[in-house]
């Protein structure tokens, strides 16, 4: 059993004060908020605060431009069928190569249903988006441009301030899968030109099942669910008070530390990638640099196989992730890392560790510990290796 926790972009532990916040919602306050008795007036006003809270992270300027939804996919799919439904004469949408599933995944689906053309923008051998190929793409025939805020394998930030300026200009509607920065970059939408942005709790040490797509002031949402008038009429069923209850408490907790989680988790991360990079040979950062999430390690060893590395560091006591969509034991680089500029013999073994602000100095040192004798180890195996390793390493 692991002990140390570096998967926090897959999703982070419940924060305490969150679990502690929530408790009355599922026991004495179990009210339903559309009630006129007592027992739903008790809820709206909680409803009312995390509202506001989630409001205050984005830096939004209404708080009814926040949608409560079932978490960060279901945001995803009404930003993108809304924006479709609701541009009767433009049909395109502009997204990128490196999207989350939960956004590529619906972009491919209204292609195959003959109800959008889309066009998927590719990055930099680094990571970063081909803006020339972004502002190619962009025309009056542009319904919608989704792009995430941060990618949740590299942990590279997108110019969104800038895409949404420039969709905007082309008439179009401005979406971005914010999942990963929610909580981990400074936000200040109501200075911004972003229509439609998706969040989720469970990424900021809120509860699993819950989220919100932030609608800007004036944008028209087609709901996805259709049923009762909850959220206005934008989406339907009956509030997950408990749930949303935690989400404002997660992000509350996320505003009050910020500054500081952010200056000491990138300090935490930076330990742990240039101990690892001086420590291992052939070592390399998957799209790397400044541009990134603070919480953010995507690291490859060549010739090792990252699966085999993984398993021996949960054996040791750390859990991380290969940063790769594997698919019950098959092994596929993810559609991510194939975009980057990575040789084959290190797109094997790439790995992802994301921190959080529960991250200690004695994980990091685990992982340093622990780490170099594992690949050397796993290296042993590939019979490539043995061609191709350095004679300091032999
Ligand atoms: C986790 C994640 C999602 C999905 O959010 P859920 O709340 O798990 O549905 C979407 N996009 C990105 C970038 C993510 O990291």
């Amino acid at each position: 059993m692991a002990v140390v926790y570096l998967d926090n972009n897959a999703t982070t532990r419940v924060d305490r004060q969150v679990v502690e916040a929530m408790l009355p919602f599922f026991t004495e306050s179990f009210g339903n908020a559309s009630s006129t008795h007592d027992y739903g007036a008790a809820v709206a006003p909680a409803l009312k605060e995390a509202r506001k809270q989630v409001q205050a992270l984005l830096g939004a300027e209404f708080d009814h431009e926040v949608v409560f939804t079932s978490g960060g996919t279901e945001s995803d799919t009404t930003a993108i069928f809304s924006a479709i439904e609701t541009s009767s004469q433009r049909n395109e949408i502009v997204t990128s190569a490196v999207e989350h599933p939960a956004v590529l995944n619906v972009c491919q689906n209204l292609e195959r249903a003959g109800r959008a053309k889309v066009h998927y923008i590719g990055v930099s051998p680094d990571g970063d988006l081909d803006l020339d190929a972004f502002g190619a793409a962009l025309s009056d025939k542009t319904a919608l441009v989704s792009i995430m805020w941060a990618n949740n394998e590299t942990g590279k930030i997108f110019p969104i301030v800038e895409l949404a300026k420039l969709a905007k200009s082309a008439g179009a509607l401005f979406h971005t899968d914010a999942v990963q920065a929610f909580g981990k970059v400074d936000m200040a939408l109501k200075d911004m030109e972003v229509d439609l942005l998706s969040l989720s709790a469970h990424k900021i040490h809120g509860p699993k099942g819950v989220g919100a797509l932030y609608a800007r002031k004036g944008v028209k949402l087609s709901p996805l669910f259709r049923g009762g008038k909850q959220e206005r009429g934008r989406r339907a069923g009956t509030e997950n008070v408990p749930g949303i209850v935690g989400l404002g408490a997660a992000a509350e907790r996320a505003r009050q530390t910020l500054a500081e989680d952010q200056a000491r988790v990138k300090s935490l991360r930076d330990k742990l990638e240039s101990g690892l990079l001086a420590a291992v040979p052939l070592t390399r950062v998957n799209g790397g640099g400044a541009n990134r999430l603070p919480n953010t390690c995507n690291i490859a060893f060549d010739y090792a196989d990252g699966e085999a590395v993984l398993h021996k560091l949960d054996r040791a006591g750390v859990a991380a992730s290969s940063g790769s969509a594997c698919a019950s034991g098959s092994m596929e680089p993810s559609h991510v890392l194939r975009a980057l500029d990575i040789p084959p013999y290190a797109l094997q073994g790439a790995i992802r560790f994301s921190l959080s602000r529960e991250t200690t100095g004695e994980d990091i040192a685990k992982v340093l510990a622990t780490l170099p004798e594992i690949v050397a180890n796993v290296r042993e195996k590939s019979p490539l290796w043995a061609e191709v390793r350095p004679p300091q390493v032999a």
